[in-house]
């Protein structure tokens, strides 16, 4: 049985004043000993306050992005070490965002799953399709790219979790339904069994992201393997994530 994750991507928002009102709200609400996982991912300059604000909770912080050397003359970037000195525990790699606004590339994304995973950090690796790719049935062969450019056995399950995330449904409010997300995931767990093993894939936690809002969300996690939701928009409103976090206890 997967623990379920409930993961919130902050993007770009808040300040320090309202990351506090945020996360107090969350814990107000939050039952610390239902059986879900709880992951909030504040942009970095929130991510020393954060860790202070959620210790001895079961709050977990994540960057949302990273560089993939250990150090150097990278202007304006930071290293995983520099992360897990903030009390990072997780690290989104391959955000939608990462890769059509700021060009990430396989190839770099390769190397910032390893650097997350040696470095002692569990990388939240994001894969998905544009709605171009899904319109022109390419849906699977994108995943499969995705995964195979990126996971090898090399890259420890243990430190890993994969978000699905079609593009055309981030910060849209369109949805996949639950029976189209379903489908992908259980092609994505498919497919990470040939790069791991089936026992393997099986334990992997698979999320879904794309607008996922408290009406949705139970029936997204109902579907059997759906782990939970990598969460943007409805992520800085605590009545909402919070209902996200509840849902994914109902859906099980
Ligand atoms: C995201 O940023 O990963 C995301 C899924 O955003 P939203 O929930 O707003 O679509």
């Amino acid at each position: 049985m997967r623990k379920p994750l409930i993961a919130g991507n902050w993007k770009m928002h808040k300040m320090l004043a309202e990351a506090r009102t945020l996360v107090t709200g969350v814990l107000d609400k939050l039952d610390e000993s239902a059986d879900v996982d709880v992951l909030m991912c504040p942009p970095v300059q929130l991510l020393f306050p954060m860790a202070k604000a959620v210790a001895n909770t079961k709050i977990m912080l994540g960057a949302q992005n990273v560089h993939e050397e250990a150090s150097g003359a990278y202007t304006g970037e930071v290293s995983v070490a520099m992360l897990k000195d903030t009390g990072c525990s997780h690290v989104l790699v391959g955000h939608s965002e990462r890769r059509h606004v700021f060009g990430e590339t396989g190839d770099r994304l390769a190397k910032k799953v390893r650097a997350v995973v040696q470095g002692g950090l569990t990388a939240v690796y994001c894969i998905g399709e544009t709605l171009e790719d899904r319109e022109a049935g390419r849906t699977t062969a994108v995943i499969d790219q995705q995964i195979d450019e990126v996971l090898a056995s090399d890259v420890s399950a243990d430190q890993l979790i994969v978000a699905y995330e079609p593009v055309w449904a981030i910060g849209t409010g369109k949805t996949a339904s639950p029976e189209q997300a379903q489908e992908v995931h259980a092609h994505i767990r498919a497919r990470l069994a040939s790069v791991y093993d089936a026992a393997t894939a099986e334990k992997l936690r698979i999320l879904y992201g794309g607008s996922v809002k408290p009406g949705n969300a139970t029936s997204l996690m109902a579907q059997p393997d759906i782990d939970g939701a990598l969460v943007g928009g409805a992520c800085l409103v605590a009545e909402d994530f919070t209902a996200i976090i509840s849902a994914a206890l109902t859906a099980v």
